[in-house]
């Protein structure tokens, strides 16, 4: 893109920067819930049975439509399948279900045809609907370019009859892992290109007077699907068009890895207003992807009453008041805040730091360590750092009875520093007042907490600047994100390249239902951190992360901090698996062997596997991965190295063996001790 058009484009994606503002969407009547408009952000999933076992199907469905979700998606791979979604319709009708159904269609034109006269709504990737994806690079000249969109538009236009003729709506689904080798060619696997790959068939469709649609632009990496869907907005917006958005992050994975990628991806838009439907992918059983997405949701249902919905008459177009700063911050391309390095200890060209409180805990036993990464063994009384240790430990005015290792840094209240007869690897924690007086400050590191509002006092302007000084950035307002992300934007105004470490306390309340209140506790915290630090890690703010949630254990808030730098790739702790939530093309049980892979890959930091379930779409969907593990028959799988099947159809029972020994050939095994 030129520098002219990312001037014209930046900041412009949302109603407001500052203030919570939901983007108002055209509705669009999906069966009788409708979508987009002032309706609220819906909640959906994708059943994982084969579609032409009806009653597995029909119960799968019941069980996601029960946890919350309001659409229901199902695969339609062929005619057959497409036929069969009328009686698993049928059936949930008279069971009392009226959740709008989806076909999901990759390929099959045929099939979405015969959908269409059937379900509420179609899904079809632009990448793969009449296009085709062989990984070529072909160089198409103007004409023939246009070529391919008239040849595109022919197979595609009957698909948009049948949907206006039976009220059918549709869904535009670009995948990043599947963008055509046309789009390809012109765009590059960019978010550009992912966008462009769904204008085209918006176009096609609004050329037709065909204006059902929901669009989405989904990734497996965060960052990717952030700009993807920013810039779809900016686009969408400059062509007057303002249809509803689907969110997902793809191939999230499970567990904790799944929700935290979910959140930074999902949350971060929900953040600014985007986004009227949300489908987390997990590779859990379908019906646990609901209340992920619900709690992810739920933030705004609040927020938005305490900020006021704009553009209630629903036409395209950005309420751009508050919406850019005179900065340089582009939103559509990723960039690392220029900051100093703080003495080797944060800022610069390091990772990013993470600060962990341990001020409540017993600091008498040097074991509470091993909730920070440090493993204690009492034999040798030594600690070993595991793959996830934190970086600095704050301790208030409490003082451990016991030597910490030599690499971890412990923060201290101002006072209680000044206080140590022994201040090495120990550092002071200002106030903002207590920073400008005459005070004994470290010649190695200072800390100073801040609010974003004490940028504008009169205090800040005394701020003895050196490169020993480092700010930690709380907030206290409820739409916290866009407001310390104020203060970026202001620090990039007066050119200030102080490092900052991102500090988030949560203040969960205590539950009295304790079977599940550990583990929704837990997932709050991955969802509403990944959400709010993750918001402003995938723009490239942040030198350190902080969290704080004194009802949660501090292993869990280590492993959630490592989990968030993980997801925006910011820091890399641990193997990444990109694997498929799985659906009725499935070739074996995603869950049981995305466990079997990890048990015996878990300590290749930084290395991504793709776990995908088919050999239609799976090689697409893994993205970058550096290694890709494809169901392509019953019991039989294909090995990929990137994007190359290296081992083609070999069985599964020692397809794992296979793979490490293509990990090992390229030097990227590591034995474990
Ligand atoms: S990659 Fe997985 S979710 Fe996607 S179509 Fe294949 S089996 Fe289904």
């Amino acid at each position: 893109m030129s520098t002219d058009a990312i001037k014209l484009l930046k900041g412009r994606y949302c109603n407001s920067l500052t203030e919570y503002s939901r983007f108002v969407t055209r509705e669009v009547a999906i069966g009788d819930v409708p979508m987009g408009g002032s309706n609220p952000i819906r909640i959906q999933s994708m059943t994982t049975t084969d579609t032409m076992d009806t009653i597995g199907t029909v119960e799968q469905s019941i069980r996601m439509i029960e946890a919350g979700c309001e659409y229901i998606r199902i695969t339609a791979p062929s005619i057959k399948e497409a036929q069969n979604l009328a009686e698993i319709k049928k059936q949930l009708r008279q069971r009392g279900y009226t959740a709008p159904l989806v076909a999901d269609i990759h390929f099959t034109p045929n099939a979405a045809e015969v959908a269409a006269r059937i379900v509420e709504k179609v899904r079809v990737n632009p990448g793969n609907y009449a296009d085709k994806k062989k990984f070529d690079q072909i160089d198409y000249t103007d004409a023939e370019y246009q070529g391919e969109l008239e040849r595109i538009n022919q197979k595609f236009a009957p698909l948009v009859k049948i949907c206006k003729e039976y009220g059918t709506a549709m869904r535009i689904g670009t995948n990043h892992g599947s963008l055509s080798d046309r789009i390809m060619s012109r765009y590059g696997d960019t978010p550009q290109g992912m966008v462009e790959s769904a204008m085209e068939f918006m176009r096609m469709c609004e050329a037709m007077n065909y204006y059902s649609l929901v669009v989405s632009m989904k990734s497996s990496n965060p960052q990717v699907m952030v700009q993807a869907y920013r810039l779809l907005v900016e686009t969408m917006v400059a062509e007057g068009m303002n249809y509803p958005l689907h969110l997902g992050v793809t191939e999230a994975g499970d567990g904790e890895d799944g929700r935290i990628k979910s959140a930074v991806g999902i949350g971060t838009l929900l953040e600014d207003g985007l986004g009227d439907t949300v489908r987390v992918s997990l590779t859990e059983e379908p019906e646990a992807e609901a209340p992920v997405a619900i709690a992810l949701v739920e933030r705004y249902v609040k927020r938005s009453q305490e900020s006021r919905i704009k553009n209630q008459d629903s036409k395209p177009g950005l309420d751009t008041q508050h919406t850019s700063y005179n900065i340089q911050h582009n939103p559509y391309e990723y960039k690392k805040r220029e900051t100093y390095e703080a003495n080797a200890f944060i800022g610069g060209h390091m990772v990013p730091r993470v600060v962990l409180d341990l001020s409540k805990k017993n600091l008498k036993d040097p074991a509470i360590l091993n909730d920070a990464g440090y493993l204690y063994s009492p034999i040798l009384d030594k600690y070993n750092m595991a793959e996830q240790s934190v970086d600095f430990v704050y301790l208030a005015d409490e003082l451990p009875s016991f030597s910490f290792p030599g690499n971890l840094k412990q923060l201290y209240n101002y006072n209680t520093w000044l206080n140590l007869t022994d201040k090495i690897n120990c550092h002071p924690v200002f106030s903002l007042q207590e920073y400008i007086g005459d005070v004994d400050r470290s010649s190695a590191l200072n800390l100073v907490k801040l609010l974003p509002a004490d940028i504008e006092t009169e205090e800040f302007g005394l701020l003895p600047l050196d490169k020993s000084l480092v700010f930690i950035l709380e907030t206290q307002a409820i739409h916290g994100m866009a407001d310390q992300r104020s203060f970026f934007f202001k620090m990039e105004e007066l050119g200030l390249d102080v490092p900052v470490i991102i500090k988030r306390s949560y203040d969960f309340e205590l539950d009295i239902d304790h079977t599940t209140h550990h583990t929704q506790l837990t997932t709050n915290l991955q969802l509403y951190a990944a959400t709010d630090i993750g918001a402003l890690l995938v723009d490239g703010f942040g030198d350190g992360i902080w969290i704080d949630a004194p009802q949660v254990p501090a292993n869990i808030i280590t492993s959630t901090a490592f989990g968030i730098l993980q997801a925006t790739r910011s820091r890399i702790s641990k193997t990444e698996y990109i694997s498929c939530p799985s659906c009725g093309r499935t070739l074996f049980d995603l869950m049981e062997t995305t466990q079997m892979i990890r048990s015996r890959t878990s300590h290749l930091k930084g290395l991504k596997i793709g776990i995908m379930g088919c050999i239609v779409n799976g090689p697409g969907e893994m993205a970058d991965a550096d290694y890709g593990y494809v169901g392509s028959g019953p019991g039989k799988v294909t090995l990929y190295r990137g994007k190359e099947a290296v081992k083609k159809n070999i069985t599964s029972l020692n397809a794992l063996d296979e793979l490490i020994g293509i990990i090992r050939e390229d030097g990227n095994w590591i034995e474990i001790e």
